[in-house]
């Protein structure tokens, strides 16, 4: 499909779906009712709008609940949920951490803050996650393991962790990702920002690894304005992850007493309040997310990414494979052109000057995918 005219259909489809004739129709706008409005008012009437609250508890075991992990731990956005769960799992400055370039920024970013360098490996065109073929080639080609820590030969540092990402809500083959890193002694960290609500063999994402990471950002699949959460299984990585997000104070009714060097990365309590109005519709979302997906994939002549065997994606953003980049761009060009928010993945970070330096295996996938997967408005409708 190059022409505009067999286009027409989909623009068609998404106009008549959010029922906008005219106006802009964003990726994926936050929807909020009475519900948000009711908790966050709560929350400036009791002055706990801050660093104390009972919201931000709440708020941390309704997404424990949800996902099945037994703590979480609310911070201030995804960005350094991900920074501070390498910090726990043992990051330290010149190590490396495998993970995809097929990704947003802020996964390598993460990485970079601790003075660390990510290594790109494949993702694959199914699940559009870290491939485990060739995470695993990488891993039996250029290390080795020396008391106990896998050793990057060629320049002696060490591979501390492994952030796949389970990408636009698609999980990726994470038992197998598991297996690989448990046997080269690879801490698995997994970028679960795009992942609420998505589930691999029945487990909800996020829980395989020692730390998954959420983000609330206003355009994932809930929102808390800015907000981010770490979950996890491990009490100790728990409790260290909220020490140091909470400045390593030693509880005290009145003492200031710190223990580590640490940071300020807490949620405030009036973003919680936001967030636990959100995770009550979370299943309303998803349910309406996979009737849209449904929509989009029953639509004649569209190549939609689908979630993979034995998952269950939560649909975040709707991918369209375009046949080439030609006629991607000309899609890009014709949605956007109508006020219909289209866009294409991310460039990938290998590609980025940034990150153009870094360690990487052959990244055919990730090129390939880049350039054709064009994202389409996948947000719910507001009701009010
Ligand atoms: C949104 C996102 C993040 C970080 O989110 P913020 O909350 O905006 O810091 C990290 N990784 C991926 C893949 C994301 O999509």
């Amino acid at each position: 499909m190059s022409n505009h005219q067999a286009w027409l259909p989909l623009i068609n489809f998404i106009r008549q779906h959010y029922g906008v004739a005219e106006g802009l129709i964003p990726l994926h706008a936050p929807c909020f009712d009475e519900a948000e409005k009711r908790l966050v008012v709560d929350c400036i009437d009791s002055t706990f709008v801050s660093s104390v609250g009972q919201y931000v508890t709440e708020f941390e075991q309704t997404v424990a609940e949800f996902t099945g992990a037994k703590h979480a731990v609310a911070v201030v956005n995804g960005t350094m949920g991900l920074y501070l769960a390498l910090k726990v799992v043992g990051l330290q400055p010149n190590d490396l951490v495998l993970t995809q370039s097929l990704s947003f920024v802020a996964t390598a970013n993460a990485i970079k803050m601790h003075q660390a360098d990510p290594v790109f490996v494949d993702v694959e065109r199914e699940t559009l996650g870290l491939c485990p073929d060739s995470l695993n080639a990488f891993l039996a080609e250029q290390t080795q393991l020396k008391n106990g820590q896998c050793i990057h030969r060629q320049t002696g540092r060490v591979i501390r962790a492994c952030v796949p990402m389970h990408t636009l809500g698609f999980p990726a083959r994470i038992d197998q990702i598991l297996e690989i890193c448990n046997q080269y002694h690879v801490a698995l960290v997994e970028d679960a920002a795009e992942s609420l609500g998505s589930f691999y063999k029945a487990q909800h994402t996020g829980t395989f690894g020692k730390m998954g990471v959420f983000s609330f950002n206003g355009n994932k699949v809930i929102t808390t304005g800015g907000g981010g959460m770490l979950i996890t299984d491990d009490t100790e990585l728990a409790r260290h992850a909220k020490h140091l997000s909470t400045t390593a104070k030693i509880p005290h009714a009145w003492l200031f007493e710190h223990d580590e060097a640490a940071y300020n990365m807490r949620m405030p309590n009036l973003n919680a309040a936001l967030g636990l109005a959100q995770m009550q519709k979370l299943p309303a979302f998803l349910a309406e997310k996979h009737q849209l997906a449904q929509a989009y994939q029953q639509s004649p002549g569209l190549v939609m990414i689908k979630q993979p065997k034995n998952a269950q994606a939560n649909y975040w953003l709707n991918a369209l494979q375009c046949e080439s980049e030609v006629e991607r761009d000309a899609f890009l060009e014709l949605c956007n052109g109508q006020n219909i928010q289209a866009r294409p993945l991310w460039t990938p970070m290998h590609q980025l000057p940034i990150y153009a330096d870094c360690l990487r295996s052959e990244l055919p996938n990730t090129e390939w995918l880049a350039a054709l997967v064009v994202n389409l408005p996948s947000g719910v409708k507001c009701h009010d």
